[in-house]
């Protein structure tokens, strides 16, 4: 079983032939709109994997509500957790890309951004009976602080997704297993600019002594690095691939680990199909849809 305790927003998505200035109307097109947010990307990505997924996040109690519900029930996620605020709507991304493939985005969390320690709680049993609890920061500290303390409670491991970078109680860094920043978030973690392998390392280096074992710092297309004490880490090189999107390829990455690990996978081997996951989201246009199948991983991984 893998929990994910974060945030869902449903993604409103248009093309521009240029950014609106302030002030500014653009008639833009198409539009499309999709199921978003890290957590229910992860989450997406871990099901379609073949992991039994349980969402801790909140609703609106409004059509983005119902829409999230059926998606996630689509994708054989289990909803027993997936709360309804009675006053704010359920989130969104607003997105807008240009000709030039730039974007531009406003992500209102609204209800996930108000998950309360109180609602994690309630999902106590099932991530007392996870193999794995996946968590990012892009919900409130307070339920991210009280999933690391239940699954801490537990002896469950936790991966902490740290993104979107922002302040949190750095002493949570104590009591999870997993770390998984991409080169801006080590950054932001650190003070040290992330670059090469090098770099990689130093950071690793300084986020490890910050209480955490086991550090995978993604690198873009040049894959994973991984660090757990000593001299140096290990790069997992990134599959190649003909990259069209690779908005969510983090999310890819984490929810392939999760599945992973859950499955009993060494690290090695977990990173190896982490990294698989993440290449073929990237082939694909979209978040929780561009996440690929189980048979597809396996195909690619073959070949
Ligand atoms: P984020 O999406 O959070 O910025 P990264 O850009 O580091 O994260 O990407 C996460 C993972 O996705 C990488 O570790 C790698 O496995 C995979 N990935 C990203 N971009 C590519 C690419 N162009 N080709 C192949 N794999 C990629």
């Amino acid at each position: 079983i893998v929990t994910v305790v974060g945030s869902y927003v449903t993604d409103l998505m248009s093309r521009t032939p240029h950014m609106p200035k302030v002030g500014e109307t653009v008639l833009g097109g198409p539009f499309k709109m999709g199921p978003g947010g890290k957590g229910g990307n992860q989450a997406v990505a871990a099901a379609r994997q073949g992991s039994a997924v349980y969402m801790v996040t909140k609703v609106g109690d409004d059509e983005f509500g119902a829409y999230a519900r059926a998606n996630f029930t689509k994708e054989t996620i289990n909803t027993q957790y997936v709360f309804v605020d009675p006053v704010e709507a359920t989130g969104a991304a607003l997105i807008a890309v240009d000709d030039n493939g730039d974007n531009l985005i406003v992500v209102a969390l609204g209800a996930c951004g108000t998950l309360t320690t109180e609602e994690v709680t309630q999902a106590s049993q099932v991530i007392a009976k996870s193999d794995i609890v996946l968590v990012q920061l892009e919900t409130s500290n307070e339920a991210v602080i009280a999933t690391v303390a239940l699954a801490k409670g537990h002896g469950v491991p936790v991966i902490l997704n740290p993104a979107p970078y922002h302040e949190f109680p750095r002493e949570i860094l104590q009591d999870i297993t997993y770390i998984t920043p991409n080169e801006t978030e080590a950054c932001s973690l650190t003070g040290l600019k992330v670059d090469t392998e090098a770099d990689a390392l130093q950071a690793a280096k300084a986020i490890y002594v910050m209480g955490v074992p086991n550090v995978l710092i993604t690198l873009g297309k040049k894959g994973c690095y991984y660090y757990h004490g000593g001299e140096s880490g290990k790069l997992y090189p990134g599959f190649e691939v003909q990259a069209l999107d690779t908005t969510g390829a983090g999310d890819a990455f984490n929810g392939g680990l999760a599945y992973a690990l859950a499955s009993g996978q060494a690290l090695g081997e977990a990173i190896i199909h982490a990294n698989a996951v993440a290449a073929l989201s990237v082939t694909k246009v979209g978040t929780s849809p561009a996440m690929p199948t189980i048979d597809e991983v396996l195909a690619f991984k073959a070949v």
